[in-house]
């Protein structure tokens, strides 16, 4: 049954072949077997799951169906689940107990899915390799000396490794779009604000967003159409309707404008890559795509500005994390300066203070000019380069990392390594578009992704090739040995 995925689990419930409880039970068992080896779980949450897949069935012979009624998953733990530890996978939050559900969360579970867990994740979303959570490392299913991506490590292995059909994830620079493409998934991070960012831990507000990862395009479409739609208690998410992505997954590809920026093809990028990326390219003109040339000329300039942005952000979200309203509080304060200090220098992790000083000193009266008002002038180029491409193509593709995933332990001695893995992704975040990965191909054994980037709501049309291509490729059905 491990097997499914998401849109088989829909018509096997349908047709009654297993019910909820039955196959909520035999992945339970498979995680708890399985997942010793790969940390993908902070949390596994068996009580919960099987009170929700009874719930789901109980529905379904009510006479109620729906795509996602019973439908197993896990959320990445930044999600706020109303009694459950969510962590971010951080010591700061080890003790933490939500008070309320996410709006995705909620959502979710109207529409019916099976909490299985909560995933494990770089802490409060930092990193580009699941190597920096509280709880220990994420291995990938494909080898596992090597790091599955992040900062949505452990919803992405899990997939992967079919522990669960589908998860969710946030991307803020790629952290949905990166661990799919090294563990041949597929991801999305939807447009800002077409997903609400109630109740989800905050990393960098103004980039964060939430999305699927699963193994298909068609199973994205079914859990993005689960989380996406407007929630007034997100003042930045938008009004607009929520189009039915499943229906437009067959479109025709047939002059499909395919924009391929020269900047994604040039020196660090792993020619092994290239070669995968340019043969994606071959099917989808097959498919009846045109391809041409770009130019996003501002690229180089967007991992500096992200940055200076994102820990900008990080340290005045952060903040919040004082020792007294949530979570970690240091043994003995001796005074309330000696209380913050030690319960945040004991709380958070070394890459969370880097981070965490990066962006205060961004944001100090004497730098604001200099490093934070200079990135979100970078940041408005790079958006009006987008604007521009979007003017004769109708998606940009390229690939979603210029290496391979790395062995455990490689970069950490050198953040700035890690922080040049995104290169490709965090020009979505910064200007607010919506991008997809989807598996391409291995080298070595390991996964290679491919990315498409679309105009503003245009996530039906990402979902629509990314599924054209996997109708003709089989990249996205292999799985890793032992699993
Ligand atoms: N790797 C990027 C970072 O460390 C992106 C992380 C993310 O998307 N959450 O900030």
């Amino acid at each position: 049954m491990h097997q499914l995925t998401l849109a088989e689990i829909a018509r096997g419930l349908a047709d009654k072949k297993f019910s909820s409880e039955e196959l909520t039970r035999a992945l339970l068992a498979r995680i708890h077997q399985l997942d010793p080896q790969i940390n993908s779980f902070i949390s596994v949450t068996d009580e919960l799951a099987i009170s929700q897949a009874r719930a789901a069935d109980a529905r379904r012979a009510a006479g109620e169906s729906g795509a996602l009624l019973g439908a197993p998953i896990g959320h990445k733990d930044l999600f706020c689940t109303q009694g459950i530890r969510t962590s971010c996978a951080s010591k700061m939050l080890d003790n933490f107990k939500a008070p309320y559900d996410a709006t995705v969360v909620s959502k979710l579970a109207e529409a019916g899915t099976v909490t299985l867990g909560k995933t494990n994740m770089d802490e409060f979303a930092m990193g580009s390799a699941n190597e920096s959570s509280y709880y220990g490392p994420v291995k990938n299913p494909w080898n596992f000396e090597h790091v599955p991506g992040g900062s949505s490590g452990g919803s992405a292995a899990a997939v992967a490794a079919r522990l669960l059909p589908a998860a969710t994830a946030t991307d803020t620079g790629g952290s949905i779009r990166q661990p799919a493409a090294l563990t041949s998934l597929t991801g999305l991070k939807p447009t800002y604000g077409r997903v609400s960012r109630w109740g989800m831990i905050a990393y960098a507000s103004s980039l964060d967003q939430a999305g699927p990862l699963a193994r298909t395009a068609e199973d994205c479409a079914l859990l993005l159409q689960g989380m996406a739609g407007f929630d007034a208690k997100d003042s930045t998410s938008i009004d607009e309707p929520v189009p039915d992505y499943s229906a437009s997954l067959n479109a025709s590809l047939e002059g499909l404008r395919i924009g391929l920026p020269k900047e994604y093809f040039g020196a660090g990028l792993d020619p092994r890559i290239a070669d995968l990326v340019q043969a994606s390219v071959k099917e989808l003109e097959k498919l009846g795509a045109v391809v041409k040339e770009i130019s996003l000329p501002n690229m180089q300039h967007a991992i500096p500005a992200y940055y200076v942005i994102a820990p900008a952000e990080a340290s005045s979200n952060l903040s919040r994390f004082d020792g007294v309203r949530f979570g970690y509080r240091c043994e003995n304060p001796v005074d309330l300066t000696d209380l913050y200090k030690r319960s945040r220098g004991e709380g958070f992790g070394a890459e969370v203070q880097r981070r965490i000083m990066v962006g205060a000193y961004a944001l100090s009266a004497g730098y604001y000019d200099a490093y934070y008002l200079q990135a979100q002038k970078i940041r408005r180029l790079i958006k009006n380069d987008f604007m521009a491409a979007f003017n004769d193509v109708d998606v940009i593709l390229g690939p979603t990392t210029p290496n391979l995933a790395w062995k455990i332990g490689a970069k950490n001695n050198d953040p700035v390594a890690e922080y040049l893995e995104d290169v490709y992704t965090i020009t979505a975040n910064l200007a607010g578009l919506p991008g997809l990965s989807m598996p391409a191909g291995f080298v070595d054994g390991l996964p290679v992704g491919v990315q498409l980037l679309a105009p503003y709501f245009h996530e039906g049309r990402l979902l629509n090739v990314a599924h054209r291509y996997q109708q003709v490729t089989d990249w996205h059905t292999r799985a890793p040995n032992g699993f």
